[in-house]
């Protein structure tokens, strides 16, 4: 070992040591930096307060739905992937809702809020970390078991590809049927037509945008789906849809969500004519070029 190395290693003893002194607060660092650095890289999904209103839908619906113990309402780490979506999550510290929730409509939050509810309720969460973890393990025997006449790296390969596929496979097929569940379950929870309505219309908007379109593969009941539960609850309302006002405010804000609905398609329409036009005009050119030649 050369001398720096051994200056290193001593110096790092001593500071281990010094730390060691004052163990709490050095393990408390420790969990801080980790913290932290999940949260630079929007690991970690958020755990300050959120929006009262966020707070009360949030109880409301776990109530609603019979979580036995209910799950504190977060605000969403604003680095997180999930805020792209607008929408919330749920692990087993709490259900995590995207700062942007509030904004999209009422009915959006409510619904969004039960659907989290029921994976609060189901412990969807930790269901799907050990099955995944299961099915990635099985993935693995599954690759060596098949590559273990082969040399060592062909074998490793094996092991890797096996668990790296099962764990794909595993998610997608737990994901499939939670989420149908959880908005299936927790919107007939809602007990509220207009929220549904405001639902039926921002699932369209999921559906239509090429940002979110392949969220719909994850397992996610369709726009027409959700307009069905929207007709069954016709007639009921939750308390804040009571008042004739507030339904012809969930009707308008259905009406600008399908809106925007209309006008992407159009949009992605023109952009594919135009698309085509180009193509056409390019075939055409080298068609000539190719005379020339
Ligand atoms: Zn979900
Ligand atoms: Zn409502």
């Amino acid at each position: 070992m050369s001398f720096s190395k051994k200056t290193l290693l001593v110096a790092m003893l001593c500071a281990t040591t010094a730390q060691a002194h004052n163990k709490p607060r050095f393990f408390e660092q420790i969990k801080q930096a980790f913290n932290d650095g999940c949260k630079a890289a929007s690991a970690c999904p958020g755990d300050t307060p959120t929006h009262p209103t966020v707070e009360a839908l949030g109880m409301e619906a776990q109530q609603k739905v019979g979580v036995e113990k209910p799950l504190p309402i977060f605000s969403m780490n604003p680095h997180h992937p999930m805020t792209l979506f607008a929408g919330a999550m749920t692990d087993r510290h709490g259900i995590h809702v995207s700062p942007q929730l509030l904004l999209v409509s009422y009915g959006v939050a409510r619904s969004t809020m039960h659907h989290e509810a029921i994976h609060a309720r189901e412990h969807d969460y930790q269901n799907i970390i050990h099955k995944v973890t299961v099915g990635t393990a099985a993935g693995a025997l599954a690759g060596y078991a098949t590559c273990r006449k082969l040399n060592r790296s062909k074998r490793i390969l094996g092991v890797l590809t096996g668990a790296y596929l099962m764990n794909i496979i595993t998610r997608q097929v737990i994901n499939q049927t939670v989420e149908a569940r959880a908005d299936r379950e927790g919107f007939k929870a809602t007990d509220c037509g207009p929220c549904m309505e405001e639902m039926a219309a921002n699932r369209e908007m999921l559906e239509v945008s090429p940002i979110f379109n392949p969220f719909k593969y994850f397992g996610y009941v369709s726009s027409k789906e959700v307009a069905q539960i929207a007709q069954e609850l016709k007639g009921k309302t939750c308390a804040h849809h009571a008042t004739p006002e507030k339904q012809a405010e969930a009707k308008y804000n259905s009406a600008v969500m399908k809106d925007w609905c209309v006008q992407e398609r159009t949009r992605q329409n023109d952009l594919a004519e135009l698309q085509a036009a180009e193509h056409a005009v390019t075939e055409k050119e080298e068609q000539c070029m190719r005379r020339f030649q």
